[in-house]
């Protein structure tokens, strides 16, 4: 990507967790950053340092609609027309498992309509196209298989209590391929496994935060799933813009994983938290949630021999970097 200010991206879903973080990284780099959102999981708050600066530029808009960004006067010194428009990160999607109970048909309508809308902004400026898929295509493991490879075609049931978010990612998929094989369209397809960092919700259902918070009360931290087989990756959100933006730059279409090598037991994720919080809550078991994927961690082997990209942060490092921004925002609202 050149360093220089006629450089255009844009970034749907720009105020959500991974967004911000995204749109924070071009910004202080010097392009000229559209962020794209309506609110619908995310929030101002995560852009709102942003809003001072003259390369920064947000749009509410549901990506549901179609976007024309030259009827945009706010977005003139970026004069798309003539510069066009460089990279698009797709990234607009309800993303939490509670999300998909409380907004299950403006998650489907994200990955098809919304994955459309921002695929034709792709094309008219011939821009790069990244989607931010998920691990979640794949569904379930297979009895015997602990890790998920690219070339796993998965087990995903259609009409499943997480359907809206699996198949609607899975079709924003599909999309986005036939984009590359009839109109062209540069792309390229995270999929991405369980991240975390600062500016996650603290009440919108995601584990890590949902433990952090129960550290950071001092109140019991319930773990769903049975300890010994209920595992998952963790993925700094530093590693994983890294990841997104190398695989831009590269000649790669993908689908790539990213996510994290080395697989926990969520039980000491859940202790791991209590220790770095110095906190006198307990773990205890309880049934798994029936909307959860069997989890697992991701074979990175692919990214890391193509693009060489590998994981630098351990949870550790991160959990602490979580809980840290987690403490100076308790009891302020992030809801
Ligand atoms: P998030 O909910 O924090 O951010 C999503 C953003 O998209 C929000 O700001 C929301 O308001 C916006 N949005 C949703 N629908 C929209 C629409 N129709 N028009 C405009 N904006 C819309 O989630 P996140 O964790 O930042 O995830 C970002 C992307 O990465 C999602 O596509 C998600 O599926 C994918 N992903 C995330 C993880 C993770 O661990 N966080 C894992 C796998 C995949």
């Amino acid at each position: 990507m050149p360093a220089n200010q006629f450089y255009n991206v844009l970034v749907t879903g720009g105020a959500g967790f991974i967004g911000s973080h995204l749109c924070e990284r071009f910004v202080r780099e010097g392009y000229n950053v559209i962020c794209v959102d309506n609110f619908i999981t995310g929030t101002e708050k995560n852009i709102d340092q942003l809003l001072t600066f003259p390369n920064f530029k947000f749009l509410r808009h549901d990506m549901t609609q179609p976007l024309d960004l030259e009827k945009f006067q706010e977005l003139s010194l970026f004069q798309i027309k003539f510069k066009g428009l460089h990279e698009i990160y797709h990234l607009a999607c309800p993303t939490s498992p509670k999300h998909s109970n409380s907004v299950p048909v403006e998650t489907l309508l994200a990955n098809s309509h919304g994955t459309y809308n921002a695929l034709e902004v792709a094309r008219r400026y011939g821009s790069k196209f990244l989607l931010a898929s998920t691990a979640a295509v794949y569904g379930d493991l297979l009895p015997g298989m602990t890790r998920f490879k690219e070339d796993y075609l998965g087990y995903v049931d259609a009409l499943g209590p997480r359907a809206c978010y699996n198949e609607g990612k899975r079709f924003a998929e599909t999309m986005t391929e036939y984009y590359r094989r009839y109109h062209s369209v540069d792309v390229k397809i995270a999929r991405i496994f369980k991240t975390y960092g600062p500016r996650m919700k603290m009440n919108d259902g995601r584990l890590i935060p949902d433990y952090i918070m129960h550290a950071l009360e001092n109140e019991q931290i319930v773990v769903h799933g049975d300890p010994d087989t209920f595992v998952s990756s963790f993925l700094y959100i530093t590693d994983l813009i890294d990841a997104l933006i190398k695989m831009m730059a590269s000649k790669e279409s993908g689908p790539f994983n990213v996510g994290h090598n080395v697989i926990y037991r969520i039980h000491d994720v859940a202790q791991l938290i209590i220790k770095l919080a110095e906190s006198s809550s307990t773990v205890t078991i309880a049934e798994a949630y029936p909307n959860l994927d069997k989890l697992g961690g991701p074979d990175i082997s692919l990214i890391k021999e193509k693009l060489g990209w590998f994981p630098l942060i351990d949870v550790e490092e991160g959990m602490k970097k979580a809980i840290d921004f987690m403490q100076s925002q308790h009891g302020v609202i992030n809801v």
